[in-house]
């Protein structure tokens, strides 16, 4: 069975005002009423999340969190736990994003963040990409090392709460993706890093996402080229109506 295609929306340190904000978020739930299938995520800041966040689940829009502390509890200023997230209804959790391991997010980091959002039922959105390719396939095996040791210690009860953001850096914040050929190629290379850990029923079954310069006039080919399940979406994901566009060009691909 084809699986629900899945757009996170991750808005990073935007926008300025919690009025924007709120336009925004609710924006993106009114216009939710003409998106059908497909699954979307919005990753707002940590600061908005739970003002912004409806208190009855019955909307159609998830709210995300674009991180959480590598530590389970205890002294860190300025760290929000998995635990914490939980409490406040998160469901969904970016992990390792290249901008925040451009800060020093190290792939173990990423691991401890991860078993800490499984252990809490909060769905982990592991992010990762190569910085360059390099003909002797070095990339492939950068992204294997991210994968692997991310995943060290899931088990294949909790691996159902994982999803795989293949964003690569040169697409991030860039004028164009990488084509859909290259997704499709880095997707049958995830997968096959998967079925490795897992075994193919799980593997199949854990989303890939693309994240990269999508936006709606390029969504369905790359998600369709790619044969991904989906988008991780920075730029188009702050105008309810690009991010909007993006939804129904995934609800379009039957
Ligand atoms: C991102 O930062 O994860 C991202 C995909 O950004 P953009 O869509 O702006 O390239």
């Amino acid at each position: 069975m084809k699986k629900k295609k899945i757009v996170i929306g991750n808005w990073k340190m935007n926008p300025e005002t919690f009025k924007e904000a709120k336009e925004l978020s609710e924006g993106i739930r009114k216009k939710m009423v003409g998106v059908k299938k497909t699954t979307a995520v919005v990753c707002p800041p940590h600061l908005y999340f739970m003002s912004l966040k409806p208190k009855n689940a019955s909307t159609k829009l998830f709210y995300g969190l674009q991180n959480i502390a590598r530590e389970a509890a205890g002294s860190f200023t300025g760290e929000l736990s998995a635990t914490m997230a939980r409490n406040c209804g998160v469901t969904y959790t970016i992990i390792g994003h290249s901008e925040r391991r451009a800060l020093g997010e190290t792939d173990d980091d990423v691991n401890k963040k991860v078993l800490l959002a499984l252990k809490e039922g909060i769905k982990a959105v592991i992010c990762v990409g190569e910085s360059k390719v390099d003909e002797h396939a070095g990339h492939l095996t950068f992204i294997k090392n991210q994968i692997v040791t991310a995943l060290k210690g899931v088990t294949t009860s909790d691996i159902g709460n994982v999803l795989i953001a293949y964003e690569p850096l040169s697409a991030i914040g860039a004028k164009n993706p990488i084509t859909s050929y290259e997704i499709h190629q880095r997707n049958i290379f995830i997968k096959k890093v998967l079925c490795d850990l897992y075994g193919k029923a799980k593997a199949f079954d854990i989303p890939v996402l693309y994240g990269g310069s999508a936006n709606a006039m390029n969504a369905k080919e790359l998600v369709e080229g790619g044969e991904v399940d989906g988008l991780l979406v920075g730029r188009d994901s702050l105008k309810v109506d690009n991010f909007i566009a993006i939804l129904k060009e995934m609800d379009s691909i039957s």
